[in-house]
């Protein structure tokens, strides 16, 4: 009975995010044409390196088996280990793991990190579990994965519906897995770790920190004060909320926010800390949060303001609400938020979009800090992990933003054009083995 009412759910919920591939691939090609990409390298980015794909049998909390179907691409490894997230989410598929591994191929080269690009994840709605049974998917997909991850090889991170608690079971189940001289050398197998294990202080906040300052670093360049300026958020978790809190705190105002179960407005602002706590008490929700209206799901976007953060998953941003949007600048907080068709629309009506790859990457480059700290042995503390990003972060947006205005291309050209060039000199260096 049990099972079966899971599976109904699952069914409704599982409407594939169709065409990630699409767009990344577009968002590539058109980048490479730019740059006039050697046409092998092209042929080499064009797929991913390895794609693993792991069944296995979990129990459940009444005695039943179920099967999942766990997901790890691996797209590019040119400039050191791949890295990425591990989402578990009813739209993963192989296509989707792909997309996003591309986009993490992308992202650690434009941030100057020394990685590739790899994600993954489960096929789940993980609202339907409990904490002990998503503890068991946990361990045992990380056993599934076996050696295909590795501190100096794979290395995943939260993603969608995964968090710090999530990376503690993976390392843990990691290092037991492993001879007992070498399990300590191996917790930086995934980042995002809590930090009385091997975390980093403010990885939490890192991407939603990272949104916020892309933003004020546009802000900067164009003498625009965030002060009283109106955002909307779509997707109020980790990313949605600390970028929302962070802008506030420069005193720009929330005045809409969409999640899963519906969309919220209130043009005179919502408190973004009395947001959170009211979703804390709410399973998660943001439905019903007093002094704010009911808004149409189909109107989110159109909702007046000044700056919109897509927050949640990708593909939100089409041609059926592009046209509709009222904000001047987009933040994209999620990965591959803005298709296609949408952003054409966008551009075109003049529309800024800081793009996923550089507006998101606070998240791994907070994942690097992490990485760096287990593999030296040193404890950095919360204001020096923010300046640390801080810096990294204005060095991205910087080049980005210059190399847009010298080349006349809009930011995500710039920054694709950035990341692909980088990975084209590691090819042009080392040529290919045999
Ligand atoms: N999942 C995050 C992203 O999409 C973080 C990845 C990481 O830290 O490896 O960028």
């Amino acid at each position: 009975m049990e099972n079966s009412k899971k599976e109904l759910k699952v069914k409704k919920k599982a409407v594939p995010l169709k065409g990630m591939m699409d767009n990344v691939m577009e968002q590539f090609n058109s980048a490479a044409d730019h740059i006039n990409l050697h046409p092998n390298i092209r042929k080499i980015l064009s797929i991913t390196n390895n794609e693993i794909l792991v069944n296995f049998p979990v129990k459940m909390d009444n005695g039943n088996v179920e099967v999942f179907t766990g997901y790890r691409v691996q797209h590019n490894g040119a400039l050191g280990p791949y890295k990425g997230g591990l989402r578990y989410h009813p739209t993963v598929d192989l296509d989707a793991a792909r997309a996003l591994a591309m986009w993490m191929t992308w992202k650690t080269s434009l941030a100057g990190l020394p990685y590739g690009g790899g994600k993954g994840g489960i096929k789940i709605d993980p609202s339907l579990y409990s904490q002990s049974e998503l503890e068991r998917i946990t361990r045992r997909f990380t056993y599934a994965l076996a050696d295909n991850i590795g501190p100096e090889h794979d290395i995943p991170a939260p993603d969608v519906n995964t968090n710090s608690q999530t990376m503690a079971w993976i390392a843990d189940t990691y290092m037991s897995t492993r001879p007992p001289a070498l399990r300590s050398a191996n917790q930086h197998v995934v980042t995002g770790k809590p930090d009385g294990s091997g975390g980093l202080e403010g990885r939490d906040r890192a991407t939603g920190f990272g949104v916020y300052l892309t933003i004020k670093f546009w802000a900067e360049r164009n003498d625009m004060d965030l002060s009283g300026k109106r955002f909307i958020v779509q997707g109020f978790g980790n990313v949605g909320y600390w970028a929302s809190l962070f802008l506030e705190q420069d005193g720009a105002k929330l005045v809409g926010v969409q999640d899963a179960q519906g969309s919220i407005e209130n043009q005179e602002g919502i408190d973004v800390e009395n947001l959170f706590s009211y979703t804390q008490k709410k399973g998660g929700t943001v439905m019903d949060f007093p002094k704010s209206q009911l808004v149409d799901k189909n109107d989110f976007f159109a909702i007046d303001c000044d700056i919109c953060i897509p927050a949640a998953l990708g593909n939100q941003i089409t041609k059926e609400n592009a046209p509709r949007i009222k904000a001047k600048l987009i933040a994209e907080g999620a990965n591959g938020p803005t298709n296609v068709e949408g952003e054409k629309i966008l551009l075109e009506r003049g529309i800024i979009i800081i793009p996923d790859i550089l507006c998101n990457s606070g998240g791994v480059i907070g994942s690097y800090f992490e990485w760096l700290q287990n593999r030296s042995g040193e404890i950095w503390h919360l204001e020096e992990v923010l300046e640390k990003l801080r810096k990294k972060l204005n060095g991205s947006f910087n080049r980005v933003y210059n190399y847009a205005q010298n080349e006349r291309v809009d930011l995500r050209t710039a920054a694709f054009c950035i990341a692909i060039q980088r990975i084209e000199k590691a090819y042009i260096q080392r040529g290919i083995f045999p």
